[in-house]
């Protein structure tokens, strides 16, 4: 059973409100208005005699007003609960809408098109579910712009550093830094839960800077003890949108004395590309100043064959989607072995990610070479544990291969 309060639902046909209720009803929920008018909606939302809705599902064809205008209207109220739109056109549409919607900022869990299937509905609340239960409270009370901005200038966010390793030999090929905020009231908080809000309050570019001094300081350190480790940092696509970017990177590497042939940068689609022509004209200078590009999470929906064509990446990093448990199910393995085999094709470095147990490691164990990257051969660590961890995993790997012989 679900543990989700106040639900309002629009649509302007009866019967797929009242296919609806019975589906809600089914899942636990208690609390749900339906109506038919989108101008309805927005007056019980509005209305102050009445507790906040925390779901809005809302159909996207309907007369008078119709979906896109509602979501519109939500946007300029700023309200703060969870939508998920609903619709009988094909899934690019929808995806189209909740595209607008998220661009909007609004929470948007997911998409459902019509009938209605009852397992889709559960799922897409069930985003809900941890998402809010866990974030709603914490979101509201810590992220605001002030705090994040606040966390950034001081030096809340501190890096971790997870091992690449080579296949072929199992030595150290680079590390990926993630970023952590360690808040002094709510103590270490998981990038997926801040990223986005730097992203939507406009300072992702402040926060990527911040990550980037700390690598480069962290690089510098390494350097004076003899050790030149590659590493990787994440950075957004809102990043690639000032064209002075790789002149900001390069001149913050030359301060640091660092090579550029070190750093890899990785990036991802989360959001919508708004200025394809600019992405490439920055990502090719990158690659002029030789510094690496990796096409993180390929394989979901944020990264794209259509950006392997255009980008001049060095390294595809395969999702971890249908890296972990690939052993036992045909279409993970099929997508996997197939995305090896392009990057190879393409001179590539492919990374697998999330190589999270012994399983995962055997079944990749058949390919000859590649990067592995997952909690089984480390979790992303403080840069004071990598000695230790590099000990460790010298010994697990002579282990590991003594076993296949
Ligand atoms: P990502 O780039 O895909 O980073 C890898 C994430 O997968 C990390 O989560 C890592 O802890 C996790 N992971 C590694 N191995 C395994 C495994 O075997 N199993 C599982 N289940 N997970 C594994 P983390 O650190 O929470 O980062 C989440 C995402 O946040 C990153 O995904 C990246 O997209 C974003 N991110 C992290 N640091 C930064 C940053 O400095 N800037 C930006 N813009 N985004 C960042
Ligand atoms: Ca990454
Ligand atoms: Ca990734």
């Amino acid at each position: 059973m679900l543990n989700i309060g106040r639900v309002l639902v629009i649509d302007d046909d009866p019967i797929v409100l009242s296919a609806l209720e019975v589906q809600l009803s089914k899942l636990g929920l208690k609390e749900i208005t339906l109506v038919e008018a989108a101008t309805d909606a927005l007056e019980q939302i509005l209305s102050a005699n009445s507790p906040p809705f925390d779901i809005v599902i809302c159909d996207l064809q309907m007369p008078v007003m119709d979906g896109i205008e509602f979501v519109r209207r939500l946007a300029d109220m700023h309200y703060p609960g969870a939508l998920i739109l609903l619709s009988g056109e094909n899934a690019r549409t929808l995806q189209a809408a909740s595209l607008l919607a998220s661009k909007h900022k609004l929470n948007i869990l997911g998409t459902l098109t019509k009938p209605v299937a009852l397992n889709s509905l559960r799922e897409t609340l069930g985003t809900f579910e941890r998402e809010i239960v866990d974030l709603r409270g914490l979101r509201e009370q810590i992220m605001s712009k002030e705090d994040l901005t606040q966390a950034i200038e001081q030096g809340q966010l501190i890096l971790y550093y997870q091992p690449k390793i080579s296949l072929a030999d199992g030595s150290l090929k680079g590390l990926e830094a993630v970023v952590r905020w360690q808040h002094p009231r709510h103590g270490l908080i998981n990038p997926d839960q801040f990223i986005g809000v730097a992203e939507n309050y406009g300072l992702i570019d402040k926060l990527t800077f911040a990550v980037l001094d700390q690598a480069f300081r962290q690089m510098a350190q390494w350097r004076r003890v003899g050790k030149e480790i590659k590493v990787s940092v994440n950075v957004s696509m809102d990043n690639l949108s000032s064209l002075d970017f790789p002149e900001m990177v390069l001149s913050k590497l030359s301060e640091h004395n660092i090579d550029p042939k070190l750093l890899v940068l990785e990036i991802t689609e989360s959001r919508l590309m708004l200025n394809p022509d600019k992405v490439l004209d920055i990502v090719t200078r990158l690659k002029l100043k030789r510094i690496g590009l990796a096409l993180d999470d390929f394989g979901t929906g944020h990264s794209s064959l259509a950006q392997l064509r255009d980008l001049p990446f060095d390294e595809l990093k395969l999702d971890r989607s249908f890296v972990h448990d690939s052993t036992a199910d045909a279409v993970r393995a099929a997508i996997l072995h197939g995305s090896i085999q392009m990057a190879d094709q393409l001179g590539m470095v492919w990374v697998a990610e999330g190589v999270e147990d012994l399983e995962d490691w055997i079944y990749l164990r058949q390919f000859d070479d590649g990067l592995l990257q997952g909690y089984f051969i480390g979790r992303p660590m403080r840069p004071e544990d990598l000695d230790l961890w590099q000990k460790e995993w010298q010994e697990r790997y002579r282990a590991l291969a003594k076993q296949r012989e």
